[in-house]
């Protein structure tokens, strides 16, 4: 392939090296600072081909389709099957053997759509680039990179192809995916001459697969796909292939502990046979394989991973993207949300509403990103010396800006921005000023740009003045005054004295308490000579020119969210880089904060704090405000020491530990950084909290319909074992009402599709009223099995047994269970009742299991289709065994008089009005507790 020879053969000057200047890049590559054309951006594609790696298989699909077959369970059965052979049933030898291909498809069916289901999960996630084609600064799909596009480099992106840089301000980038190093490091965009290099050591090109640390840059693109040095040193899997998350392996510990389970049961049944009654070794062994096949749960396992995947679909609906899928049970733990403000709560739609410069006071209106509406002064007249003021201070802060505003397009879609909001509002309220981004950056071009970082909460740039060159800085007000030491007070600069800086804070703490967003901006001019590499060089002795408020209103949906998690008892704690007044006004708003008091703690705060302080101050209502994102790391690792479930949201570089630290790490889809979300659990498509809490539903729901088909295969188990412990008790007397075959019909057949169906129940009303569940609870708990053998597995049984001899006692031999004939059509019919009753009764079944707590008359009875697709699929099964001769014949039963149905059908609802009792006893009781605990009586 071609593509890694870049892209001018026909050019017989030498391919550019580390050594070559920039303007030499850019002709090589046939583009220059406008970027490519759209048309030449799309020739390249169809000539180098998509900027994508092609992937090596994980594990063949054959070995996982086998492994379904020769897992404990699968050779049990094949045995099984040899001995029935041996033992002269070749029918059995051959059904069970059935049984088990049937089982492994299925189980390989689920495990695929599992897989196709995370799959198309991760599509919804593509990584996007930022490129300049044809002057504009556009966003593409990596996958359209092409050689020659010239790629915008900002701190958090994954870089996406090779690529040469043309310009770099503070650039470091952490190349650890293709040296293994951590340290990130510098690059540059100057030629370089050192030699002895090896390419992923050039410093001034970039490689795929790596990912910008802090700073940004310029990059013309080189190689792209298979061509990059990624490309060469990949051996990329198809994913990691993932572990299996704990609920996944406790069901792997389940079903291999039931599988011990039934085979003793059945080996200790083969000896009561043949001991104790006359059946032949033969026939004691078929029984004995029938209580083995009875107990063991053999879909459970893939159910349970398909339920996983469910859920995740159905959070993906909710915007909320699960990477992997053992954080769909964490997240039903959660029980903390650390959560940012700007964004999350917040809608991040800022608009500039006042404007503070010493001595002036203005007001701004207008929302959103239309640049429509006025500034004007509080009081007084808007001198041309104000207005000028005022000018100036705009301009200094859309020159320190990298937001674009996005004019309206034809198809509708009105005024948007390209970058950071904060910035786009200054750009908005300048333009409401007439001041253009374009024509002011003309006359002062950039020459050098220091970053928003988080730790500073300072921007600032360097352009090219007449005489000197001019600063223009931007920050927390906080931040900005530390470093400055005068200030305009009109055309005169004046000592900033601690008065005045008073002043100033005031007036900020009064914008913040209304829960505005506030900027301060400075500017200094700055001498040609010297060099200015690092911020500290020159962020320093600044001129304050005044104060910017911006709102950014909540989300409407978010105070809604905070209640639900408020009656869920999850808490909620911001930890927020924007300054504690304006935590605290919007937390108030929100419902996050209650109390009088409540703490706010900033980042120098915690620095003081020891373990055990800030142990006990979060006990407290506390907001985490001013903080740098490595306090977020400290503050997760020290709630999850006390015990919590942490889930922890985050979007820039910095976030990545403590978004890895957290149980659950939440990721920004939309403002997030490539590394952040690389770094999640759970990627959010809305940048919405109420997205995180309704997760935490479907979290919750997908374990509780993982207990509930549990609980609605084991209930069946009871009325399939008591047919044998009968006939083995009464010695033979009482003839076996369910052979082995009958119940392998029901585990593997009519029970199927219904315990799917429960896997897709959406949450209960009233799931996000009870506090977390404790990560180390079990799905199969005592009161499970109770409910199952001990409550509802012998109304079912009663049912079964009765609906066996109700055909022997209309048929002549009315009262009587012992000695009936154990053969004939009579008994066949008999059977034939038997497993009819347990496809009925399974009917009240599974709905009695669709609620945990609440009545199914409460949720909608027909809410869930998927329930009475599975209703519809057992009935006809088990017609098609009843009165289709070839299955009467491998399942050996015969048809009964119509009218018995009518028997069998009074049967359906008993399991679930012995539910609905018991549940509405369970209402009860715990509304009287809960009575008691809010009135203070003692029970
Ligand atoms: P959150 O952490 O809840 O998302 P945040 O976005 O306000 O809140 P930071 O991004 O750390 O947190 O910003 C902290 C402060 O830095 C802001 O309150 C603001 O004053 C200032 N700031 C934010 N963005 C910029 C920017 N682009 N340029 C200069 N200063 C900024």
């Amino acid at each position: 392939m071609d593509r890694d020879k870049g892209i001018n053969k026909t050019d017989t000057r030498a391919e550019p090296s580390l050594s070559s200047s920039v303007s030499e890049v850019y002709s090589w590559y046939q583009t220059n600072s406008h970027g490519l054309s759209f048309s030449e951006a799309e020739t390249r594609v169809k000539k180098y081909g998509k900027n994508t790696l092609e992937r090596t298989r994980k594990k063949s699909i054959y070995i996982r389709f086998l492994k379904n077959f020769s897992h404990l369970m699968a050779i049990l059965l094949w045995i099984g099957g040899i001995v029935a052979f041996i033992a002269g049933m070749p029918q059995l030898g051959v059904a069970v053997w059935m049984v088990n291909l049937i089982n492994g498809l299925f189980s390989f069916w689920q495990e695929f759509r599992a897989e196709k289901a995370a799959d198309a999960l991760m599509k919804l996630l593509p990584v996007k680039v930022r490129v300049i084609r044809e002057g504009q600064s556009m966003e593409i799909s990596a996958e359209d990179l092409v050689p020659g596009d010239l790629m915008v480099l900002s701190e958090g992106d994954h870089i996406s192809a090779d690529a040469r840089l043309v310009e770099a301000s503070q650039l470091r980038v952490s190349q650890s995916t293709l040296t293994g190093e951590s340290h990130p490091v510098k690059k540059i965009a100057d030629p370089f001459f050192g030699t002895d290099l090896s390419k992923i050591e050039y410093p001034n090109y970039v490689f795929a697969g790596t990912s910008v640390v802090s700073g940004t840059g310029l990059a013309i693109v080189t190689t792209t796909g298979m061509g990059t040095e990624f490309g060469n040193v990949a051996h990329l899997t198809q994913g990691i292939e993932e572990d299996k998350s704990p609920l996944q392996q406790e069901m792997v510990h389940v079903t291999r502990m039931v599988t011990i389970v039934a085979v003793s049961v059945g080996f200790l049944f083969f000896l009561m046979l043949i001991s104790l009654t006359q059946v032949n070794l033969a026939e004691s062994f078929i029984f004995a394989l029938g209580m083995i096949v009875a107990f063991v749960p053999e879909g459970l396992l893939p159910t349970v991973t398909l339920a996983l995947a469910r859920g995740s679909q159905r959070m993906a609906k909710r915007h909320a993207l699960i990477k992997r899928l053992s954080a769909v049970e964490t997240l039903g733990c959660t029980s903390v949300i650390c959560t940012d403000k700007t964004g999350t709560l917040t809608q991040n739609e800022m608009t500039v509403s006042r404007i503070w410069l010493p001595g002036s006071n203005f007001h701004v209106t207008g929302v959103g990103y239309e640049p429509k509406g006025d500034i004007t002064p509080e009081q007084g007249e808007f001198t041309p010396e104000i207005q000028t003021r005022l000018k100036q201070f705009l301009i200094a802060g859309i020159l320190c800006s990298n937001a674009r505003l996005i004019p309206p397009k034809p198809d509708g879609t009105g005024w948007t921005i390209l970058g950071d909001p904060t910035e786009a509002a200054i750009l908005v309220a300048a333009e409401k000023l007439g001041i253009r981004y374009e024509q002011e950056n003309h006359e002062f071009p950039r020459a050098r740009e220091f970053p928003f970082d988080s730790r500073r909460k300072l921007m600032s740039t360097i352009h090219l003045g007449t005489e000197d060159q001019v600063v223009y800085l931007k920050g927390a007000p906080k931040a900005v005054l530390d470093i400055s030491t005068s200030y305009y007070e009109g055309s005169d600069k004046r000592e900033l004295e601690p008065e005045m800086r008073a002043g100033i804070i005031a007036v900020n703490d009064s914008f913040a308490e209304q829960g505005l967003r506030v900027l301060g901006i400075a500017m200094k001019t700055l001498p040609y000579s010297g060099s200015y590499e690092n911020p500290e060089e020159v962020e320093h002795d600044m001129t304050f020119l005044g104060l910017i408020a911006m709102m950014d209103p909540p989300r409407p949906e978010v105070a809604e969210a905070v209640k639900k998690c408020h009656h869920a008892r999850i808490r909620i704690i911001m930890i927020t880089g924007d300054y504690g007044l304006t935590a605290k006004s919007i937390a108030r708003r929100i419902g996050i904060i209650t109390g009088d008091n409540p703490r706010i703690v900033t980042g120098a705060d915690l620095d003081q704090m020891s373990g055990e302080e800030l142990k006990n101050a979060l006990n407290d209502e506390i907001i985490f405000a001013r903080v740098a994102p490595e306090h977020k790391l400290r503050v997760v690792e020290t709630l999850r020491e006390c015990g919590h479930i942490v889930a922890v949201t985050g979007d820039g570089v910095n976030d990545a530990p403590a978004l890895k630290k957290a149980d659950i790490g939440v990721a920004m889809g939309i403002s997030g950084t490539d590394v952040a979300k690389e770094a999640a659990d759970m990627v959010l498509t809305d940048d919405n909290f109420a997205s995180i809490v309704n997760a935490v539903e479907e979290g919750r729901a997908v374990y509780a319909n993982i207990k509930k088909f549990t609980g609605y295969i084991f209930t069946s188990n009871t009325p399939e074992a008591v047919p044998f412990i009968l006939f083995a008790f009464s010695k033979a007397r009482i003839p076996l009402a369910l052979d082995v075959m009958p119940i392998l019909s029901v585990d593997l057949g009519t029970d199927l599709v219904p315990a799917l169906a429960l896997g897709s129940e959406p949450p209960e009303p009233g799931i996000m009223d009870k506090p977390p569940r404790n990560l180390k609870e079990h799905v199969i708990t005592r009161s499970l099995l109770l409910k199952s053998y001990l409550w509802l597995g012998p109304i079912q049984s009663i049912a079964v047994m009765s609906a066996f001899f109700f055909q022997y006692w209309t048929h002549g031999y009315w009262g009587q269970i012992f000695d009936l004939p154990a053969e004939g059509p009579i008994y066949h019919s008999a059977v034939g009742m038997a497993l009819a009753a347990v496809v009925t009764t399974q009917i009240g079944n599974v709905l009695a299991h669709r609620t945990e707590r609440s009545s199914i008359f409460s949720i909608g009875f027909f809410s869930n289709r998927m329930i009475w697709i599975g209703i519809a699929s057992e009935l006809i099964i088990i017609l098609i065994i009843i009165y289709v001769p070839f299955f009467q014949e491998i399942i050996g039963t015969a048809p009964f008089p119509v009218e018995n149905w009518l028997f069998l059908f009074a049967w359906a609802p008993a399991l679930l009005l012995a539910e609905e009792l018991r549940k509405g006893v369970l209402r009860k009781f715990e509304k009287t507790r809960v009575k008691i605990e809010n009135t203070g009586e003692i029970a």
